[in-house]
């Protein structure tokens, strides 16, 4: 899209992972400025009451910046670890033979200790094994009772607790652990928006961790929604199904890229996006983006390509990992990428041709494209939609408008949730009435927000999910 003096908020979203790094509400202040539009908690590090204090210092941040920003729990998952080594680690040669064993949380004598017992039934003779992600490479030469020998491919240096994958091989994992349910019960008591599950391999396990969130929540609070990191082979097999069942999508590139073949990963992030986008549901593309920022002030060009690269896939969202919770510029971090978005914005490479063909899509999709297309014809400053569950907002976002979307919702949760969604420009307005109510109580609002004027005439699209609203869907032009 073309840049306007309006554009207010980003239109490709980023998520930045809260860490040490930011540790500081100076920090967070700095992050929210320079484009933070969601905050990723990993519960794959902290402790609980250290990601809850990081947490609170960033809500109290977006309080004093006066900015929205959305919280997403990541649970850890089921990701297979070594158990606990010598302090000063392992060292493992190349060429040598090295015995992990199996359902032992630690050892000595040069052993590798791996807790998940059933890891020796499960694989075979010439299976790989990637360790420490993906650094470390073994190959099974033979397996006797709990005791796995291996050959060191690729050897160095292995620390407790790392990561251990068998690319290609299902095994039968646990996929929701008790620390999981733990984590996600603190989660909803802290409020989160989104909660992220990781290693998913079903639509099932979508549908069971979303009965869980619903237990949770009973009636009294609007349920987080539930993004998918894709990372195993099973997720790629089952992702049309698991995408049914999901509320958004990951991309989670980094055990991807260890658990199928990283040479894939590009191709891979290309079709999961389309396909999020056919289906109207946000998508967001992890790790490595600016990977080399950990440690520098500059990314690499490589880096800024496959920023910018991602935008034009038409990705909602980009996220960084270590560089905001563990490196040392994590402010230029975001700063850096909202740069390149915005630059890979002002090029016509993002655009999305007009999708009007809206064979057998639903009538919903059908109403968001023709107004899209009305907002073009009658030249509009924005598009205003009303929406209650996020879903409007999100059918006109799927068409890429090059002016802003305004969602206005009467939900906090969805506003927040929003945050996540191209182009989505949140705006809460109390109690849902009349569309009409609505859209002049939202007017009033974005006539005093600094980084917006609106003038001319906006396009107002209501009553997209008559189902929930009660409204038919109806499209006007409005004056404003
Ligand atoms: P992680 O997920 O950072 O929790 O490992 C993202 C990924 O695997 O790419
Ligand atoms: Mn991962």
């Amino acid at each position: 899209m073309k840049k306007t003096k309006d554009r207010g908020v980003n239109r490709t979203k980023i998520v930045a992972t809260l860490g040490p790094a930011c540790n500081a509400e100076g920090t967070l202040r700095e992050m929210l400025k320079a484009g933070m539009d969601v905050a990723r908690v990993n519960f794959s590090h902290g402790s609980a009451e250290t990601n809850f204090a990081l947490l609170a210092k960033l809500r109290s941040a977006a309080a004093k910046e006066k900015r929205e920003v959305a919280v997403m729990q990541d649970l850890q998952g089921a990701k297979l670890r070594v158990g606990r080594l010598p302090d000063a680690g392992l060292e493992l040669l190349d060429g040598s033979t090295v015995v992990l064993l199996a359902g032992a949380s630690s050892a000595e004598d040069g052993l590798i200790p791996v807790p998940y017992v059933t890891l020796a039934k499960e694989v075979k003779r010439g299976d790989a094994i990637l360790l420490s992600d993906g650094l470390l490479e073994l190959v099974v030469i033979a397996v006797e009772g709990r005791r796995i020998l291996t050959k060191v491919e690729v050897g160095g240096t292995l620390i407790s607790y790392r990561g251990l994958t068998v690319p290609n091989r299902a095994l039968a994992i646990e996929g929701f652990t008790d620390k999981d349910k733990a984590d996600l019960i603190l989660g909803i008591n802290n409020n989160v928006d989104m909660v992220a599950l990781s290693f998913v391999r079903t639509a099932e396990d979508v549908q069971q961790l979303k009965k869980r969130i619903n237990r949770l929540c009973g009636d009294s609070i609007e349920p987080p929604q539930v993004i998918v990191k894709i990372e195993k082979r099973e997720a790629i097999d089952n992702f049309d199904s698991i995408l049914e069942e999901a509320d958004a999508v990951m991309v989670a590139r980094g055990d991807l890229g260890l658990e199928t073949a990283f040479e894939r990963v590009p191709v891979m992030q290309k079709e999961l996006i389309a396909k999020c986008l056919v289906a109207g549901k946000p998508v967001v593309v992890a790790t490595h983006m600016l990977s080399s920022m950990t440690l520098k002030p500059r990314p690499t060009r490589a880096e800024a390509s496959d920023v910018a690269n991602a935008v034009i896939d038409h990705a909602d969202a980009l996220m960084l990992s270590e560089e905001t919770a563990m490196g040392r510029y994590p402010v230029r971090s975001v700063k850096t990428m909202a740069d390149i978005i915005e630059a890979t914005e002002e090029s016509s490479l993002d655009n999305l041709k007009p999708e009007r063909d809206s064979k057998g899509a639903p009538t919903q999709l059908a109403v968001a494209a023709g107004a899209v297309e009305l907002a073009r014809q009658v030249k509009a400053a924005a598009i205003l939609v009303t929406t209650r569950s996020g879903y409007s907002a999100r059918a006109v976002a799927r068409f890429r408008p090059e002016i802003p979307i305004m969602a206005v919702t009467d939900s906090v949760r969805v506003q927040k949730q929003l945050q996540l969604s191209w182009g989505a420009w949140p705006i809460y307005v109390e109690g849902y009435t009349e569309p009409d109510k609505m859209v002049k109580r939202a007017l009033q609002i974005i006539k005093k927000d600094k980084r917006i004027s609106l003038s001319g005439q906006v396009v107002v699209v209501s009553g997209l999910k008559s189902g929930r609203s009660g409204w038919d869907p109806t499209v006007r032009v409005v004056k404003v």
